[in-house]
């Protein structure tokens, strides 16, 4: 028989897909590591397993225990997948900003939720940061798992990512760009290319509204560049340490409503129904068009699936109220008239 044992043993091993279509204008093959293949839905599943079991070898995390994490989403998720077949207990704080789709899939798998406001500073009180550490000191045989800095996080994506990335291409990868916001999945997977060929560029793509470009330019932590924005998963209001900025060739930005409209457009052009980073990642990758080449070989990484954004980036009043829905985009109601 071939079965896994259970689910977690599914995580990993996604498939690369080439892009046909939406890359018409790059003169070189574009590849995408699919991320939503794994059994939670994102590229985050890899990363939950590594901070659990990191946390189990080394006592953190204690039988019975109760595992809090300030997540996103899809780490609460892959916490979530974790804590059932290992027995944990799992709080998950979220901002209020996330879609009401993933803290109802939190809520299917077990954890409970505690929703925080978006805007205020990561210092006040009420932020997602200041609940999640108050709740894991209040709370008895609780691990804190603070995915930012948690090691284990870029080491996940160094074990398997990196180098599912490098056999699938033969080696051949030349470039690979992804959205950044704990900074795991870049820093892992770039540091694991980069020891195979240190030639890899490794490009980070970065919402308005975020402090990482501007910090890998000058150095600086400028604060008139952190405002509210709409793409969830990527940019940051603080330096997480998994962001390893050394190995980061460039950053790229991209708008939310680029990253609506190539969300949709990677639906509709290559049949991928991924989730908004992913819009912005391959936004961000058109944008860097001039610094490629013909025989060139670049992945791009789809975090999470859009599955987690029916009520948002899926729905066309969501999308007209923000302005994001225009002629060149094929709406819903477009397709049935024709
Ligand atoms: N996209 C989505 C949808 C995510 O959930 C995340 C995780 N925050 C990212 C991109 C960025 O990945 P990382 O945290 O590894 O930088």
């Amino acid at each position: 028989m071939n079965y896994a044992k259970n689910i977690l043993e599914t995580i990993g091993n996604t498939p690369l897909v080439q892009l046909n279509h939406i890359v018409k204008d790059l003169p070189c093959k574009v590849f995408a590591k699919v991320e939503y293949f794994n059994p939670g839905h994102s590229c985050k599943d890899r990363m939950a397993l590594q901070m659990v079991e990191d946390a189990e070898a080394d006592g953190r995390l204690k039988p019975g225990g109760t595992i809090i994490e300030g997540t996103s989403g899809n780490t609460g998720m892959g916490l979530a997948l974790a804590a059932i077949v290992k027995g944990y207990k799992l709080i998950c704080v979220i901002t209020d900003k996330q879609s009401k789709e993933k803290m109802d899939i939190l809520r299917a798998v077990g954890a409970k939720v505690v929703v925080c406001p978006t805007d205020v500073e990561p210092e006040d009180p009420r932020s997602y940061y200041s609940v999640s550490k108050r709740l894991a000191e209040e709370t008895p045989n609780s691990w804190y798992v603070n995915q930012y800095d948690n090691p284990s996080n870029t080491k996940a994506n160094y074990l398997q990512t990196g180098p599912e990335i490098w056999n699938q291409t033969d080696g051949k990868v030349t470039h690979f760009i992804v959205g950044v916001g704990t900074g795991g999945t870049i820093s892992g997977i770039g540091k694991y290319l980069k020891e195979q060929n240190p030639d890899v560029k490794i490009w980070g793509v970065d919402t308005y509204g975020s402090v990482f470009k501007k910090y890998h330019e000058t150095g600086i932590f400028d604060e008139n560049e952190v405002y509210s924005y709409v793409t969830e998963g990527i940019g940051e209001d603080i330096l997480p340490k998994n962001v390893d900025f050394s190995i980061i060739d460039h950053f790229t930005k991209v708008t939310d409503k680029d990253a609506a409209v190539y969300c949709r457009k990677l639906a509709l052009e290559e049949g991928l129904f991924v989730g908004m980073s992913s819009g912005s990642a391959i936004k961000g990758l058109l944008q860097m068009k001039g610094e490629l080449k013909p025989d060139d070989v670049v992945v791009v990484l789809f975090h999470d699936s859009g599955s987690r954004y029916i009520g948002k980036i899926f729905n066309d009043d969501w999308m007209r109220e923000r302005g994001y829905l225009e002629d060149e985009v094929v709406t819903a109601a477009d397709l049935i008239k024709n």
